[in-house]
């Protein structure tokens, strides 16, 4: 058996082209979506993502305003810039890039935002609203994961869903996403014993480690469908994810690859979500 691709890089675009007609529509209704994003200092890596969201937000119509400070400023400082754009009426989603500077407290920072403009999810509230099933901003990657999965037909209620890892930002709210649909749910880490007992149960298998071959074909089973979430470099620099690709997609009935799998689908779903947001605002007025 070769799995077959999940092409990620295609199914943004098509969710990037509806969400292009529906920028449209909300620009003639007098609504250009706006995104903030907050970059403190000046990590490379960092810089690069939010050029990326920059381009995409571009690319379809969304207004998006980079707020650059110096790695100096103080969390005060950061809080105030938030509350600012909080009260923004053009903004529509804040984004502050992490990670931050070590003197700034990520956790305050994001409860800082606008539940109501938290379009990477991150907040606690929607993190409640999601964990309760109620209508929230999910988390951009996780939320990726899902509409890759609809978008390839893949039945979830029933299924049994291993996610391998618990971070705030993938791991839990992906598990969380999956038994929102009725999947079965295991979560493994690094205190999990017997990893490869675990996964090799797995219909759908979601892997966001950062850590790459962590998931090699000894961890699956026959006709599993395989998400790799992870983001490394090998020992050439190339992009890779957390699983041996080349063996795992003989053993998988479908599987993403890294580059061009759930990273496009990342920052699709932040567009989709700051569109979303945006939508909201005219239901306010309509109301
Ligand atoms: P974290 O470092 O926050 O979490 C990693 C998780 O993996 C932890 O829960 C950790 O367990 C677990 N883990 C570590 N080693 C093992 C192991 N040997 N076996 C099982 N579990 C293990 O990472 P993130 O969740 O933020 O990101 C994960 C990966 O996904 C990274 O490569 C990141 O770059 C990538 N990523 C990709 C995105 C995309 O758009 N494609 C978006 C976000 C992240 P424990 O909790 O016990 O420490």
């Amino acid at each position: 058996m070769s799995g077959k691709i999940i092409d990620g890089k295609e199914i943004a675009q098509t969710v990037r082209t509806q969400l292009r007609e529906e920028v449209g529509k909300l620009s003639s209704n007098g609504i250009v979506p706006g995104l903030a994003v907050i970059l403190v200092g000046d990590n490379q890596a960092s810089k690069t993502y939010v050029s990326n969201k920059q381009k995409a937000c571009a690319e379809i119509g969304i207004h998006s305003v980079l707020v650059e400070c110096p790695a100096t400023l103080s969390q005060q400082e950061l809080l105030a810039k938030i509350d600012e754009l909080n009260h923004d009426d053009t903004v529509h989603g804040i984004l502050v890039q992490l990670p931050l500077p070590a003197h700034i407290q990520e956790k305050d920072v994001i409860e800082a935002i606008s539940p109501e403009k938290d379009v990477d999810g991150f907040h606690p509230i929607n993190i409640g609203r999601m964990m309760t099933g109620q209508d929230a901003f999910l988390p951009c990657t996780p939320y990726g994961v899902m509409v890759m999965l609809e978008h390839i037909g893949c039945e979830i209620a029933g299924k049994h869903v291993v996610v391998v890892g618990r971070s705030n930002i993938v791991g839990k709210p992906s598990g969380q996403l999956f038994l929102n649909k009725s999947a079965t749910v295991t979560y493994c880490h690094s205190k999990t014993k017997d990893l490869a007992y675990h996964t090799k149960q797995a219909d759908i298998l979601v892997v966001a480690v950062g850590k790459r071959d962590t998931i090699t074909a000894a961890h699956v089973k026959e006709g599993a469908v395989v998400i790799d979430v992870g983001m490394n470099r090998n020992e050439e620099g190339k992009l890779c994810g957390d699983v041996s690709f080349n063996e795992v997609r003989e053993v998988a009935s479908y599987i993403t690859p890294v580059p061009k799998g759930v990273g496009p689908m990342t920052i699709a779903m932040l567009l989709k979500n700051t569109v979303k947001s945006a939508k909201k605002t005219i239901a306010l007025q309509d109301a």
